[in-house]
């Protein structure tokens, strides 16, 4: 066994390195080209996101979404605290203004309980982060939404191949419910391309302008599939296709997604079975509702306290294995508290200080899973 288990490490498949030798033999090695293609077609057979571009980041995406609902001063977005940095920056940079929303106080999504009240005239869209991959309740915010004329936009970076169910029994993948979903393919995410990310694009009227945006503000699109002899400048846009190498890489790793799933999901099961006597000292295990699949994007716990999570994790790291806490709540960071206002938020808080995460990726070992849950065991019986 390794003397040291790393909270995560990319596992590399094999046809990462075919592909990518492929792409620059294929001598084109910007976007847009022959890979990237491949990925996109795989999202729209396997998960019926029928328009949907490749980014170079999910903070990208995020940002394009923030162009494409031509978001800017005077609107209000209305996103979780307990979230990544960019799903706040994307809304930001355009000049909106962010209200942050309570986590559940058992599940570390929004509370769509706690949404209407922050509604204001100038609220124009809300932003459900599906955390560690696990949906937010989207009937009761998509009926907000609709009530109030807003947007929603899905923040599904953490949610590759998970769905949602609502009463009536249909399933949708995450990402395709709101009028626009993200993806990421950062190396922590279940599938990686190092950096990259997903933008789908559910409402039909916004597809044109958003190959527009994609392309710097051109129809170069059209141009390229032969509709006009030169492209023009149409829009506000940038630069958000990922180089085809990178989409070689990615694809090599879609190809895999069974395998990567069956593996995280066995990781993520083994540990909620042998950790369920923790909640007898009052750490807690994570809660999948009845509306949410599960894509073992993350394994966590949630302690009793910071200075237990503090002490559970020096533990396990004086034992070689790592863990991580995860988002600071961004109505507090150095960033945003003097210009915060509103409620406390007090379950975003308790996640910042007493969640932790567990190691889970492709390269950890059955002896080494054993280890880690052996060890939790010993420290914390
Ligand atoms: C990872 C993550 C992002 C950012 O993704 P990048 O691809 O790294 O830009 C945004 N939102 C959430 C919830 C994330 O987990």
């Amino acid at each position: 066994m390794s003397l040291k288990i790393d909270f995560n490490r990319t596992y590399i498949h094999g046809n990462e390195y075919d592909y990518i030798q492929e792409a620059l033999k294929n001598g084109n090695i910007s976007g847009n080209g022959f890979f990237t293609k491949k990925c996109q077609d795989f999202f729209s057979n396997r998960y019926d996101f029928k328009n949907n571009f490749l980014t170079t980041s999910c903070t990208d995406a995020l940002e394009m979404s923030s162009l494409l609902l031509d978001i800017g001063k005077g609107d209000e977005i209305i996103i979780p605290s307990f979230t990544s940095v960019s799903t706040a920056n994307a809304f930001l940079i355009s000049g909106a203004s962010i209200v942050f929303c309570d986590s559940k106080a058992n599940h570390p999504n929004i509370d769509e309980k706690k949404i209407s009240n922050l509604i204001t005239k100038k609220t124009k869209a809300i932003v459900a982060v599906h955390y560690a991959g696990i949906a937010c309740h989207m009937e009761e915010i998509q009926a907000i939404a609709r009530k109030h004329k807003l947007y929603v936009i899905e923040d599904a970076a953490q949610s590759i191949n998970n769905f949602h169910i609502s009463k009536n029994g249909d399933i949708r993948f995450l990402g395709s419910i709101g009028q626009i979903g993200v993806l990421s393919f950062h190396e922590t995410k279940n599938i990686t391309s190092g950096e990259g990310g997903l933008i789908i694009i559910n409402d039909n009227g916004l597809t044109k302008k958003a190959e527009i945006i994609w392309e710097k503000g051109t129809n170069r699109i059209d141009f390229l599939k032969g509709k006009v002899d030169t492209y023009e400048w149409f829009n506000k846009g940038s630069s958000y296709p990922p180089s085809d190498i990178i989409a070689a890489l990615l694809y090599a790793q879609l190809e895999n997604i069974d395998i990567i799933q069956e593996k995280r999901s066995y990781i993520w099961q083994k540990y909620y079975e042998e950790l369920k006597f923790v909640e007898k000292n009052g750490f807690s295990l994570p809660v999948v509702p009845e509306y949410s699949g599960n894509n073992a994007h993350t394994f966590y716990m949630v302690c009793p306290s910071k200075e237990e999570r503090t002490k559970l994790m020096h533990n396990l790291r004086t034992k070689h294995i790592h863990t991580a806490f995860h988002f600071q709540s961004l109505h507090k960071s150095p960033y945003f508290c003097n210009k915060y206002s509103g409620d406390e938020l007090s379950n975003s808080v308790k996640f910042s200080d007493c969640l932790i995460r567990l190691p889970i990726h492709l390269n950890i070992k059955d002896e080494e899973l054993s280890y880690i849950i052996k060890s939790i065991k010993k420290i914390l019986k």
